[in-house]
C-alpha cells in the first residue's frame, strides 16, 4: 500500500504513480470534484429538456445536462437532483425524472443480477465476437468516437449510435464495444453502461435500435454535409430488421428471492468504532453517508491498483478521481493510497457506505456500514423491463 502525497499537483501525481495503470488519452473538459458538481447543479436549467434531450449538434441546442459524471459517483444523489427540478415546466420535469429513474433502474438491475448483466440478457446477439465496430471514415461515427476519446462524455443519442453501429450493423461483439466505451466514459458505470448496450443492441428487449442517416440528419445535420461519404452513405437505409432468438431464461429477472441482500443494509451496521471513513468510487461526495456520520475522522480513498491494471481506464477517468479527492481535501483530512482497498478495510477500522455492486462483497470485517442512498428502495418483483420495474415501485 503506497501513500500518495495529495498536496502534489494532479498531473504530477498522475505521472509519478499511474504508469501502466491506464490507457492514456487527454484530460476531460469536465472537472471532477464536489465543487464542480455543486456548480453544475446550481446552473441546472431543464427548460426545453423534453424536446432537446437527444440533440447532438449544434452544441448550443443540446438539452442534455451533463450531470452524469457527478450522479454516477454520487457527488450528486439522484434524490438531490430529483428535488432540484421540482419547479421546472411539467413536461421537462417529467421527462427528466424519467431519465433519473432509468439510472435508478440500472442500479437496481445490476444490484440484483450482478455479473449476469455482462451476458446476453433476454435475447441472443453477437456478444464476444472480435472486431472493431467503429472503423473510421463516416463523419457521424468519427465525431462520436472522437468526443468519447477526447472528453469521455456523449449525449445518450450518440451512445446509441455507437452501440448500434458496433453490433447491429457491423456485427462485432457488444461485450468488447461496451468495454471500450466504459474505459473512456467519465460517467462510466457497469450498471448504466451495460444496460445501455443491452437495450440498444436488443438483448434486453428483442428489438435492436437501428442507426441510419435519418437520425444524423435529425440530430446533427451538419455532420452529413461535411462527410466524405455523403454521396455514398453506408447507413443511408436502416439495417435489416433482426429477429433475435431467446437467450437462456434468467429467473432473477422475474423475482428476487432476497431483496434485502440486493438493497444492502437499510440501517447503519455498527460492529466497532471506526478510525477512518473509506470512500469508494460509488460514493465520493461530501454527502457520503459514512462521512456525514463521522465528520471528524480522516477520509481515505484507495486507488485499486490491481483493478486499474486490469481495466486500463483512460487517463481522463483517473484525472477525474484525483481532482475529486483533491477537492475534498480542501475541506477534510484526506489520505490517498495506491493499493488494495479491501486490504485497507481489513487492516483498519473503517466506516464505509454500502455500494450495490458485486465487488462490494470483497469487503470483510468492516467497522461500520452505512446504507446506500437509493432514490427508490429495491423491490423483489419483475425487473424484466423498465416499465415492469417502475410499475412495482412503492
Ligand atoms: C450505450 C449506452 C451506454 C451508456 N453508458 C452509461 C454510463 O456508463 N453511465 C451513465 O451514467 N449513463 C450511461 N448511459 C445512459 C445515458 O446515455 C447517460 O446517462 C446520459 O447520456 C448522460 O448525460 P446527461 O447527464 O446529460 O443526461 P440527462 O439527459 O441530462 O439525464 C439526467 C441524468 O439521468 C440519468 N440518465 C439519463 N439517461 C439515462 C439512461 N438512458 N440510462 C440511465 N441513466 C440515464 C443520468 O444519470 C443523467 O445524468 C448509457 C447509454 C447508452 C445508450
Amino acid at each position: 500500500m503506497k501513500r500518495l502525497d495529495i498536496s502534489l499537483d494532479v498531473a504530477q501525481l498522475f505521472d509519478a504513480h499511474f504508469v501502466g495503470l491506464h490507457s492514456g488519452g487527454p484530460r476531460s473538459s469536465i472537472a471532477g470534484g464536489q465543487s464542480a458538481a455543486n456548480a453544475a447543479l446550481a446552473d441546472l436549467d431543464i427548460a426545453g429538456y423534453a424536446k432537446q434531450r437527444s440533440q447532438v449538434l449544434p452544441i448550443a441546442a443540446r438539452g442534455a445536462t451533463v450531470l452524469s459524471p457527478y450522479i454516477r459517483h454520487n457527488l450528486l444523489t439522484l434524490q438531490q437532483v430529483w428535488n432540484h427540478v421540482a419547479k421546472a415546466p411539467t413536461a421537462d420535469r417529467e421527462k427528466f425524472r424519467d431519465e433519473l429513474l432509468w439510472q435508478e433502474y440500472a442500479r437496481h438491475l445490476y444490484a440484483r443480477i450482478g455479473t449476469r448483466l455482462f451476458e446476453n440478457l433476454r435475447f441472443e446477439q453477437v456478444w464476444d465476437e472480435a472486431g472493431d465496430g467503429w472503423p473510421p471514415g463516416m463523419a457521424c461515427v468519427d465525431f462520436a468516437v472522437d468526443a468519447l476519446s477526447q472528453d469521455g462524455w456523449l449525449v445518450n443519442q450518440t451512445r446509441m449510435w455507437l452501440a448500434s453501429q458496433w453490433s447491429v450493423r457491423n456485427q462485432a461483439g457488444w461485450l468488447h464495444g461496451q468495454e471500450r466505451m466504459y474505459r473512456e466514459l467519465i460517467d462510466g458505470s457497469r450498471a448504466a453502461n451495460l444496460l445501455g448496450w443491452q437495450w440498444t443492441v436488443g438483448t434486453g428487449t428483442g428489438k435492436p435500435y437501428g442507426f441510419a442517416r435519418w437520425q444524423v440528419q435529425k440530430r446533427a445535420p451538419v455532420l452529413c454535409g461535411g462527410c466524405a461519404l455523403k454521396r455514398n452513405c453506408p447507413i443511408e437505409n436502416f439495417p435489416d430488421e433482426q429477429s433475435l432468438a431467446a437467450a437462456a431464461f434468467e429467473p432473477l429477472l422475474l423475482s428476487d428471492p432476497d431483496p434485502q441482500r440486493t438493497a444492502g443494509p437499510l440501517l447503519v451496521v455498527e460492529n466497532r468504532a471506526p478510525q477512518y471513513v473509506l470512500l469508494t468510487i460509488d460514493s465520493l461526495g461530501d454527502g457520503d453517508p459514512a462521512l456525514v456520520a463521522n465528520p471528524t475522522l480522516p477520509v481515505v480513498f484507495v486507488f485499486n491498483e490491481a483493478a486499474l491494471k486490469k481495466l486500463q481506464l483512460s487517463a481522463k477517468r483517473i484525472f477525474f478521481y484525483l481532482e475529486t479527492v483533491q477537492d475534498l481535501a480542501e475541506r477534510k483530512d484526506v489520505q490517498i493510497y495506491l493499493g488494495d482497498p479491501h486490504q485497507f478495510a481489513r487492516e483498519n477500522a473503517v466506516a464505509v457506505t454500502y455500494a450495490p455492486v458485486p465487488s462490494f462483497q470483497k469487503f470483510t470485517g468492516l467497522a461500520q456500514v452505512h446504507p446506500y442512498p437509493w432514490l427508490k428502495k429495491p423491490h423483489g418483483q419483475s425487473v424484466r423491463s423498465f416499465s415492469a420495474w417502475r410499475g412495482k415501485l412503492g
